[in-house]
């Protein structure tokens, strides 16, 4: 009798070690899986892979792409909407979907496609940015800068952060589809937004 109850104790002190460990082992080797929708120019993919490490400290897997399908379109045709790309290719895995076309979302009635730099799910694992309302008229390195903006303002959706009213220099604002916003943020979050993620 004795030595059931002490194989028991065993079995429980076993599993709490594991429950233990793989949160711990979670936290600290977190992947993020790049995902290219569509044909993704590989500066863009690769630039993130380092931002994102640099940034959060997590490590990124870039995944080879995957087609464009009618199926995620917006009713328009005319480009892909947003919450259908999250909602065909959220996983239990965190994915970082960029496409170089445009992407829009319903903002309103009256406007229901309201083309956006990105959309992340909050919380979640899975967010989408586009390149598309990102390069007009600016350098590649303008652009990539942006680009890491976004990137980064996605995952913090994703890890629970919802927008930023604390200060304008913080990557987390709302930049409501205006790229003004996004170029006067540094690559930076305020204290706030830090301490609820870390
Ligand atoms: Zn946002
Ligand atoms: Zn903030």
């Amino acid at each position: 009798m004795k030595k059931k109850y002490l194989r028991i104790i065993n079995i429980c002190f076993f599993l709490l070690v594991t429950i233990v460990m793989s949160s711990f082992i979670d936290f600290k080797s977190k992947i993020i899986y790049i995902q290219p929708l569509g044909d993704v120019n590989s500066k863009y993919t690769d630039y993130l892979k380092t931002s994102v490490k640099e940034f959060y400290g997590y490590e990124c897997v870039i995944k080879p792409k995957v087609s464009l399908t009618s199926d995620i379109l917006a009713n328009s045709k005319t480009r892909y909407e947003a919450s259908k790309i999250l909602n065909k290719y959220n996983s239990n895995q965190n994915n970082l979907i960029i496409t170089e076309k445009d992407i829009a979302h319903k903002k309103s009635d009256e406007f229901p496609e309201w083309g956006i730099f990105g959309l992340g799910l909050r919380p979640g694992k899975t967010c989408v940015i586009s390149t598309f309302r990102l390069k007009k008229k600016v350098s590649t390195q303008k652009m990539l800068e942006r680009l890491k903006k976004v990137a980064l303002h996605e995952i913090g959706h994703n890890l629970g952060l919802e927008h930023c009213k604390n200060n304008k220099e913080c990557m987390m604002n709302d930049a409501d589809g205006t790229i003004k916003q996004v170029d006067q943020e540094k690559i930076w979050f305020c204290k706030k937004c830090w301490s609820l993620i870390r």
